[in-house]
């Protein structure tokens, strides 16, 4: 009769040590870098196994942070951005140190206060190609940058477009105060109805 290997196991969900967090597959997770001065890597969760001596190995697909990417950070991207990569490994199920929560782009904005364990994805990454899905995104401003939930932009009652108000020659505080806030080009515009 042949023998058949003692197979790998999937399991539903793995407790981190010395924790008492417990990982799914789904969930997003950061795991410990090689070189501790760097930050934690992040994952997503795709599959947790175990072997026949209980080691337990998670299958993970990489979230890239801008700093890694072949076109590397840009001005727009958020100090909490990461891209989900096409790039997928087995790692050691030891190497999770603790959970996190990538959020959606829209979800992000609205969060009342970002927590070290929020992120956010707005591009999927072709680790391969350094290629971006959506290719495109919208611009804002003078400047025409995509929105860097980072930095504070406030809304033209004319044009409806948002801007910075660096780009518009002005404080944070003095755009605060501007209720209703007009750009440069809304207010001329209001500035030559009044002469009318
Ligand atoms: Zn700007
Ligand atoms: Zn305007």
């Amino acid at each position: 009769m042949a023998k058949t290997k003692p197979g790998k196991k999937d399991l539903d969900s793995y407790s981190i040590k010395g924790t008492n967090k417990v990982v799914r597959v789904g969930d997003c997770v950061l795991m410990r870098p090689s070189d501790s001065d760097k930050p934690p890597y992040v994952a997503k969760v795709d599959r947790i196994e175990a072997d026949h001596r209980n080691n337990v190995k998670v299958r993970v697909q990489w979230y890239y942070r801008p700093e890694e990417s072949v076109g590397g950070r840009r001005q727009f991207h958020g100090a909490k951005e990461l891209f989900l990569s096409d790039h997928y490994d087995f790692q050691s199920a030891h190497t999770i140190e603790g959970k996190c929560i990538v959020h959606s782009f829209k979800n992000y904005t609205k969060l009342e206060n970002v927590g070290p364990e929020d992120y956010f994805c707005r591009f999927d990454y072709k680790a391969a190609t350094g290629g971006f899905t959506p290719d495109r995104v919208a611009v804002y401003c003078k400047c025409e940058m995509p929105y860097n939930p980072d930095d504070l932009m406030v809304q033209c009652e004319g044009c409806k477009d948002w801007f910075h108000p660096i780009c518009m020659g002005m404080t944070i505080e003095e755009a605060k105060k501007l209720d209703p806030f007009l750009c440069s080009d809304c207010s001329s515009e209001d500035d030559a109805k009044r002469t009318f």
